[in-house]
């Protein structure tokens, strides 16, 4: 894939970049090390000075920064402002607590003969992310944010259709106060992940991206002995039961699908409704999806913009096709515009058997497949009848109907009457094939520590009996 920006508006190539050469990778790496070694020895209050700074100037340039990510790939220009400033708030959020959630953590010192005993977390090094573009700033910063409060470095190789976005963050960190090379882009197309991840100065890395991408850099991890971290596909059900307020189900389901023009992982994708409510909610559903602005994702009054990617549309065309030609109903939407740009509709389509490409597989754009179920026990099975399992949405009125479709669901999260969102108070992930490990929350800023046991005693022969491993 080409290193360029792209405007999905017209499909017109903006600006074309040369990808790193094999040396210029080896001195960005020398540099992450380097400025690992000068920032592993800063106290957390430099730091927090320092993501604050990082805020600060985000909240400056929220509509410059915002309008890249509108041109580069197509997300309405009012959501593009508001990643921004989650981004600083999440900043703030890390500047905050980063020092309590790496405090020591002490144990029982009797126990373990000890005088004193306890866990302490330190950073790892250098840790890769490689990143992908339906998020641009956000996915970036919930990995950037807790890894350099925990004194870890950053090489970011983010998706080849966002450079100019990849380049703000890239410079973010160190016009912040941050060292020079503690967080750095690597303009890079993804053949390059893995001579990366094997240099030895690298010592982890994240991916946030597609099944495929994830499997990939999991197998060189693995031969490498590098922990690495997976935020995946998800194909999140939203299931509606007959106590639940329909209209507002209805309502909050076309949000939760026409986000970020339907290229969210924790979009809902599968609508699961209780047959009692299911023609209510249809009609709502398609109503409210049809009523949806499509348009220049730069106007205030545009919903959903153009899909990313030219590839990416044509996989949704594809997914919807294939449901059709083997029995469908398309409900709404369902054909692309004519003319240019990457555009394609807010569709609903219904009567989705196993056969069908869209059960099991995620569709990356605003296309919703609603499925009609007799009970709350079928709703459940179905909803985990996928490889993923990132979020999860129940709608219902019923406090028994809830808890068991928050003990049953095999996701890593579930909203219960709303709609799955990523906070950084709440920790994010998934299970099965939507990866693991966690971003966010006190549980992200830990994945890439070493949690160093410290024991100390008075010599003699403390300790001696429990000598065995
Ligand atoms: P993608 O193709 O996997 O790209 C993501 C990143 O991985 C890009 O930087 C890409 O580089 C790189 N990449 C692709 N193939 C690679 C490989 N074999 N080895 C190493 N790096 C590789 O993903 P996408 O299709 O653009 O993004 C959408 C996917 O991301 C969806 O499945 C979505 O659900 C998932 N996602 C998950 C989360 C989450 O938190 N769980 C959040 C957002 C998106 P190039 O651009 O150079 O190819």
């Amino acid at each position: 894939m080409p290193i360029a920006t792209t405007n999905p508006v017209t499909g017109e190539v903006l600006k074309t970049f040369d990808a790193l050469t094999d040396e210029e990778i080896d001195a960005a790496t020398g540099r992450s090390a380097d400025a690992f070694r000068e920032l592993r020895g800063t106290t957390f209050e430099q730091r927090a000075q320092w993501m604050r700074a990082a805020a600060d100037l985000l909240e400056a340039e929220q509509d410059d920064v915002g309008a890249l990510m509108t041109l580069e790939m197509g997300k309405t220009l009012t959501a593009a402002k508001a990643e921004v400033l989650k981004c600083a708030k999440a900043c703030r959020y890390y500047a905050d607590n980063a020092e309590t959630f790496l405090a020591d953590e002490p144990a029982d010192a009797e126990a373990v003969g000890a005088l004193r005993a306890y866990a302490r977390y330190q950073p790892l090094g250098p840790v890769l992310a490689v990143m992908p573009w339906n998020f641009p700033l956000w996915q970036a910063m919930r990995f950037a944010a807790p890894a350099l409060m925990a004194g870890n470095t950053g090489l970011l190789k983010h998706a080849s259709n966002v450079p100019q976005t990849a380049l703000y963050l890239g410079e973010l960190f160190a016009r912040a106060g941050f060292p020079a090379g503690a967080f750095q882009t690597l303009l890079v197309g993804s053949d390059a992940v893995e001579k990366i991840l094997t240099d030895s100065r690298v010592r982890a890395a994240t991916l946030t991206g597609s099944e495929g991408a994830g499997r990939s850099i999991a197998a060189i991890a693995g031969r490498e002995l590098k922990k690495t971290v997976l935020e995946l596909g998800g194909s999140d059900p939203f299931i509606v039961l007959p106590s639940a307020d329909i209209a507002e189900a209805a309502r909050v389901a076309t949000t939760a699908r026409s986000q970020n023009n339907g290229q969210s992982c924790i979009a809902a994708k599968r609508f699961i409704v209780h047959t009692d409510v299911y023609d209510e909610f249809v009609n709502a559903f398609v109503t409210n999806m049809s009523a949806l602005t499509v348009g220049d994702p730069m106007s205030d009054g545009t919903d959903v913009g153009p899909l990313a990617t030219e590839q990416g549309r044509a996989d949704v065309e594809e997914q919807v096709a294939d449901a059709v030609a083997k029995g469908a109903t398309v409900r709404c939407g369902g054909a692309r515009p004519d003319g240019d740009g990457w555009w394609y509709p807010p569709t609903v389509v219904t009567d989705l058997t196993p056969d069908m490409r869209m059960y099991a597989e995620e569709v990356f754009g605003p296309v919703a497949g609603v499925y009609r179920v007799t009970s709350i026990d079928e709703a459940l099975e179905l909803a985990n009848a996928t490889p993923y399992g990132l979020g999860s949405n129940a709608w219902t009125d019923d406090s028994l109907e809830a808890e068991h479709l928050i003990d049953g669901l095999d996701a890593g999260a579930v909203f219960v009457n709303g709609m799955v969102t990523s906070y950084p108070q709440l920790p994010f992930g998934g299970v099965k094939a939507s990866g693991y490990g966690r971003e966010l929350s006190a549980a992200g800023i830990r994945e890439f520590c070493n949690l160093k046991a410290v024991w100390v005693g008075a010599g003699g022969d403390a300790g001696i009996d429990d000598k065995t491993e």
